[in-house]
């Protein structure tokens, strides 16, 4: 049974994080020992702890069945959890044979590393062969990853350092998705709750900017899906928020209109009016086979009417989702989404890899070992090819991230054509910026501090609509707030 002993450091989830890519989901951690499947597995075992006098000053960080594993550099305290990552996912790679793609990257934020060799004033090439080299990061994704991370830096530096971005949840969609783990309630099911919901995020917002005026560089209306609201209570939301809210000039203002089945004319114009700059129109996929097959109801040609709608209103900024891993979708089918998309000319445009987590309805069947293995084989080569095609049709990467645990540990790139790039993506994701977040299941932080400061509003939307006033004045006290 694959085994392991920590020593000299509390990174137990660190470490069972990176046991799941290898050994999948089931790991058992009692203290300090971390195990995971059955005896009959072959892999680490457990060994007895050396005294410290025979560590000879180094230190060891795990022992193993073939020998310890020692922090082969002086690192500050901060840095012990990624350095403990680091070597032990070479220790893995050694006793399983498997390697991914992003090595020992791990985390949600693959370019935090690259950034600050790029603050040390490195130049991309190193950074990129000090991904491959020390962080066992592929050649392509290494490159990837130290373009994107220049981006981000560049794009960071035009966002104020004292303004705000803003996120709105909407948790509310036409129907769930199979892919979908999000907390999103059925709009024409919960008709009775849309209201009081409007209601709550318009006094919440009121209750939390009080008289401060708080600088705003950027505001995101997420979900779910916010246009799932009708056209009424899209302006009554509008309208209210905009109230209490002080934008920068020429402050980027995002809603999602992801699925096409919740977007007319009417809704479109009253956007437009009320003053958004930016909208998502999501296909996810232009094969209508898959869309059925994941449970959207709307077609392709939904999606050309949605957008060609858009352009005729005037929205000068259209983002596009697509996703690499669907269910019997080849790699062919990817390429052929992706030509379709350029077509269209969004502004924006984001891949995503199939992430599957137990509360998605596909989960059960595309995932039967709960392994951390790819759902699929080929959706490596699919982000490779999606890669390929856009930025030769003059997109450029400029934020990526990593859910938690997805499959095969791949990635999601916010691609733009230059000057469309999303404040408020590369912003949220750094994590030096602060970030109001209203509406239930929303994030706040406060990034003025070295540590960032957060605050989360209940997933549930009872318990949100219940406790949005305490909530708002908690939300006053992260960020400092005085005058009501
Ligand atoms: S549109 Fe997005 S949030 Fe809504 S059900 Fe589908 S995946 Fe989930």
């Amino acid at each position: 049974m694959p085994e392991l002993l920590l020593c000299n450091h509390q990174e137990s989830f660190a470490v069972s994080q990176l046991m799941r890519l290898f050994y999948g989901d089931s790991i058992r951690v009692e203290e300090q020992k971390l195990s995971v499947g059955s005896d009959d597995l072959k892999g680490f075992s457990l060994v007895e702890d050396l005294p410290d006098s025979a560590r000879s000053g180094r230190q060891v960080i795990v022992k193993t069945r073939l020998g310890s594993f020692y922090l082969q550099r002086v690192v500050a305290a901060e840095l012990k959890k990624r350095e403990i990552g680091r070597q032990l996912y070479a220790a893995f790679v050694y006793e399983t044979g498997i390697s991914y793609p992003w090595g020992a990257l791990t985390g949600i934020r693959p370019t935090v590393i690259a950034s600050e060799y790029l603050n040390q004033g490195m130049p991309l090439h190193e950074v990129a062969e000090i991904l491959t080299d020390e962080w066992y990061v592929s050649d392509r994704k290494a490159t990837l990853c130290a373009e994107t991370a220049q981006t981000e830096q560049r794009i960071l530096k035009t966002i104020p350092d004292d303004s705000f971005l803003m996120y709105v949840g909407i948790p509310f969609c036409p129907g769930r998705c199979s892919y979908c783990s999000f907390i999103t309630r059925d709009a024409p099911a919960r008709a009775d709750l849309l209201d009081a919901y409007v209601d709550a995020i318009i006094r919440e917002t009121e209750l939390f900017a009080g008289k401060n005026h708080l600088p705003v560089s950027s505001l995101y209306i997420g979900g779910g899906t916010p246009t799932s609201l009708s056209a009424e209570q899209l302006d009554r939301l509008l309208e209210g928020l905009f109230k209490h809210i002080r934008f920068l000039p020429a402050a980027e203002k995002t809603i999602e209109a992801g699925r096409p089945d919740t977007i007319n004319r009417d809704k479109l114009k009253l956007l437009k009016k009320a003053g958004l700059t930016r909208i998502c129109i999501n296909p996810q996929t232009f094969h209508d086979k898959s869309l059925i097959r994941i449970g959207r109801h709307h077609t392709v040609e939904d999606v050309f009417t949605a957008y060609q709608s858009a352009r005729e209103i005037g929205f000068q900024h259209i983002n596009m989702d697509l996703i690499a891993g669907l269910p019997g979708e080849t790699v062919q089918d990817v390429r052929a989404s992706v030509e379709q998309a350029l077509k269209l000319e969004p502004e924006s445009l984001t891949v995503h890899t199939l992430t599957l987590k137990r509360s998605a309805g596909l989960f059960d069947a595309e995932r039967p070992d709960e392994s951390g293995l790819p759902l699929r084989p080929d959706v490596g080569q699919m982000l490779d090819e999606t890669h390929v095609q856009l930025t030769r049709s003059g997109y450029k990467p400029y934020y990526l991230y990593r859910q938690k645990r997805s499959a095969g540990g791949f990635e999601n790139v916010g691609y733009a054509r230059p000057g469309y790039e999303s404040i408020y993506n590369v912003g949220m994701m750094s994590d030096r910026r602060s970030v109001i977040g209203i509406g239930s299941g929303s994030a706040s932080k406060n990034a003025c501090n070295r540590a960032v400061d957060r605050l989360t509003n209940p997933r549930e939307i009872k318990t949100y609509l219940e406790r949005y006033e305490e909530l708002a004045i908690r939300k006053r006290q992260l960020f400092q707030l005085t005058e009501a």
